[in-house]
C-alpha cells in the first residue's frame, strides 16, 4: 500500500538510498535535511518524480508534516564531521529524535531510529549481541556521538511505553557504497579516494583494529524489512558480520586499484575501538537478513563510483 514517507537526512549517504528506493517503490517519499553533510547531488537524480518532495530544515528544530512512516537517519555518522560541532551532534540525536518521537506520536507514525555499533563503544564483548550495554567513555572526543546515539534509543524506547509510539531502532555497523562524500573521512571512502589519486593511503595507529563492512545494498534491504515488519521492535543489529583488520582493508584497496600509493601511519585517534563484529543472529532469525555482497566485491563496485565521481570532477 501507497505510505507518506519522511526521511530525515535524506540527502545524505544512507538516506539517499532509502529515498531512492521508496520513490520507485511508489510512495511519497519526502526527503528532510539541512545539508550538513549530505548534498542535492546525491537526490537530484529523484527531483522529477512526482511523488518525491525536498525540504531543507534542520530536525533540531520542529516541523509539522502528515505523514505514516519516519526514517530517523538525520546525523552526521564520520568521526570527523561529527566531532566538527560536538554540541551540535548531541543537539540532532536528542532534540532531533525528540522532534520526530514528536511527530511520529502526534500523527500516529512508524519511526525507525538509525542507532548505530557506536552504542557498544569500544566492546569488551565480542561480537557485539544486542543484548551487550557496551562500554563507552562519557567523556571523552567520540561521546557526542556515542551517548547522543544512545540516549536517541532510550528515548524511542520510553516513547514506545509510555506514549504507545510505533518505534523501530537498529544498530547500524561501518556501511560504505556508493554515494559517500568523496571528503566523508570514512575509512572505506578515504582509502579508496586516496588510492585512486595515488596519494598516500593514511592507517590511523597499526592497522590492528578491526571493522565488519557491509555494502549499502544489503543494509538498504535490512532498513526497509525492519521498517515494514510486524512485532518487533528491536534494537536489532544491521551490517556484515566478516571481519577485516584496518591494515588488510587498505591491502585489498590497493590491490583492486593497482594504485602506486604507499601506506603511511598516523595517530591513533582517541577512543579508537579495538574490534567490531556484529552477531547478526537476530537480524537473521527476524528478518531473514542475509548478506549478498562480500567485502571485494563491494569494495569493486564503490571503486567504480568514486572513479567515475573523480573523472566527472576534471
Ligand atoms: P551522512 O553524513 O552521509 O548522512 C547524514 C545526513 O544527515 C546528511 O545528509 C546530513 O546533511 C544530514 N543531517 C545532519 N544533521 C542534520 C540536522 N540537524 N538536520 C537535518 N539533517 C541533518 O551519513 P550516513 O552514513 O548516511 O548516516 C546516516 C545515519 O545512519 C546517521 O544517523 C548515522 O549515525 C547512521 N549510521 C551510519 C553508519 C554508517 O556506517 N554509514 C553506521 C552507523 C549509523
Ligand atoms: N581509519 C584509518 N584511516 C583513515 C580513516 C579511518 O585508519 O583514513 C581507521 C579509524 O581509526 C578506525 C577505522 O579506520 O579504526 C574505521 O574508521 P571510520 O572513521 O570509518 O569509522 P568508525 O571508527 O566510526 O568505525
Amino acid at each position: 500500500m501507497k505510505k507518506r514517507v519522511l526521511v530525515t537526512g535524506g540527502a545524505g549517504f544512507i538516506g539517499s538510498h532509502i529515498c531512492e528506493d521508496l520513490v520507485k517503490k511508489g510512495h511519497d517519499v519526502i526527503c528532510l535535511d539541512n545539508y550538513f553533510t549530505g548534498g542535492k547531488e546525491n537526490i537530484n537524480h529523484l527531483r522529477d518524480f512526482k511523488n518525491f518532495e525536498l525540504i531543507r530544515h534542520d530536525v533540531t528544530e520542529e516541523i509539522r508534516l502528515e505523514v505514516d512512516q519516519i526514517y530517523n537517519f538525520a546525523c552526521p555518522a564520520s568521526p570527523i564531521h561529527y566531532q566538527n560541532n560536538p554540541i551540535k551532534t548531541i543537539k540532532t540525536n536528542v532534540l532531533g529524535t525528540l522532534n520526530m518521537l514528536g511527530l511520529a506520536k502526534r500523527v500516529r507514525a512508524r519511526i525507525l531510529q538509525a542507532s548505530t555499533s557506536e552504542i557498544y563503544g569500544n566492546p569488551l564483548e565480542h561480537p557485539q549481541k544486542e543484548e551487550y550495554w557496551g562500554n563507552v567513555n562519557t567523556i571523552g572526543i567520540r561521546s557526542c556521538y556515542d551517548e547522543g546515539k544512545r540516549l536517541s534509543e532510550t528515548l524511542c524506547f520510553d516513547y514506545h511505553r509510555y506514549n504507545s509510539v510505533d518505534i523501530k531502532v537498529i544498530r547500524i555497523f561501518n556501511t560504505y557504497g556508493p554515494r559517500m562524500h568523496i571528503e566523508d573521512g570514512r575509512v572505506v571512502s578515504n582509502f579508496i579516494v586516496q588510492a585512486l589519486q595515488n596519494k598516500d593511503i593514511t592507517i590511523y595507529g597499526d592497522g590492528s583494529q578491526t571493522r565488519s563492512f557491509c555494502y549499502v545494498d544489503d543494509l538498504l534491504k535490512g532498513i526497509i524489512d525492519m521498517m515494514n515488519t510486524e512485532n518487533f521492535i528491536g534494537p536489532v543489529n544491521l551490517g556484515n558480520d566478516g571481519e577485516f583488520t584496518v591494515k588488510e582493508l587498505a591491502e585489498m584497496v590497493i590491490r583492486l586499484t593497482g594504485t602506486k600509493s604507499k601506506i603511511i601511519y598516523k595517530a591513533l585517534p582517541q577512543d579508537d575501538p579495538a574490534r567490531r563484529r556484529p552477531d547478526l543472529t537476530i537480524a537473521r532469525e527476524k528478518l531473514n537478513y542475509q548478506i549478498t555482497i562480500q567485502l571485494e566485491e563491494g569494495l569493486k563496485k564503490t571503486i567504480a563510483y568514486f572513479d567515475n565521481y573523480l573523472k566527472n570532477m576534471k
